[in-house]
């Protein structure tokens, strides 16, 4: 099944043809604040699963609606740093999610399908594009051990991890509003054959800059559910963004980025530009960076 959320937190799933509105069946409150209700579809989604399988009615046109990010209001956004040999070896990075474990990004960065990455005003900065997959939790738990990790994982979708590059703290510096782009929807785990066994790709306008398989992950999903769940309880509705592979690259406002994952979907985000985003930390960093220079 594919779960989309769309027209102001409205929630459909996605049927040839179109999208079937179950927003009232389910009981959620388009508006409602925090906007959770998709948490709560996720978490009671084995109770929900025949009605929706067998739910009928009109069914909207994509093209009529607008699609939002699916979960908008996570408990966690978490999210492994260099997860493929390939990205650990372009970066020359010393990180490793196997060695790193994970970081937090603000779910505050979350934004929809057809949302534009609004970069901040920092000039002196490249502003990277990071090509992931997000596993959606749907079981929550504490201490997951492998054999049953797979358990706790409700579904899949297409992430984009924005990112400025500097010294600054990571999650500042991945936290800017609309810095992480989530959709077009959640597509339930049964309908994903093998998630170790995933094209992923993403292209800026029409350069490929980015394409890899899952397998190549250094952390395999089980072992990123076991690891964050050692440290603080999965809730229904977190999202892992589990890494990048080789390829990421700047991306600069009128720009379209384009992400795609087998038997999950695709999506394609404008890129614009802000005067705001700019503080004072960057700058600072800037100056000292060029009185090293000179
Ligand atoms: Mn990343």
């Amino acid at each position: 099944m594919k779960l989309v959320a769309f027209g102001g937190g409205r929630i459909g799933i996605v049927r040839p043809g179109g999208v079937l509105d179950v927003t009232e069946s389910l009981g959620v409150e388009p508006g409602e604040w925090p906007p959770v209700g998709m948490l709560r579809v996720i978490r009671d989604f084995d109770r929900h699963r025949d009605f929706l399988g067998a739910a009928s009615g009109p069914l909207l046109s994509l093209d009529d609606i607008r699609l939002e990010a699916p979960i908008v209001w996570p408990n966690k956004l978490l999210a492994y740093p260099v997860n493929y040999f390939d990205h650990q070896a372009e970066m020359q990075s010393p990180n490793r999610a196997d060695w790193n474990g994970f970081f937090l990004k603000a779910a505050s960065s979350i934004s929809g399908p057809r949302d534009p990455i609004v970069l901040p005003n920092l000039p002196n900065r490249e502003i990277h594009h990071e090509c992931e997959l997000a596993i959606v939790i749907g079981r929550g738990g504490r201490d997951i051990d492998r054999d049953s990790a797979m358990d706790h994982v409700f579904g899949y979708a297409c992430l984009i991890d924005v990112t400025v590059r500097g010294r600054e703290e990571r999650v500042m510096r991945k936290s800017h509003d609309t810095f992480t782009p989530i959709g077009p929807w959640i597509v339930t785990a049964d309908e994903v054959p093998d998630p170790a066994n995933l094209d992923l790709r993403l292209w800026v306008n029409d350069d490929l800059r980015q394409s890899a398989n899952t397998r190549d992950m250094i952390l395999d999903i089980p072992a990123m559910v076991v690891v964050a769940s050692s440290v603080s309880e999965l809730q229904p509705g977190d999202i892992i963004a589990s890494g990048t592979p080789a390829g990421v690259g700047p991306i600069v406002a009128g720009d379209r980025v384009r992400i795609e994952i087998q038997h999950i979907g695709s999506m394609t985000v404008p890129v614009e530009q802000s005067e705001s985003g700019g503080n004072s930390v960057y700058q600072t960093n800037d100056k000292r960076a060029a009185a090293v220079a000179h």
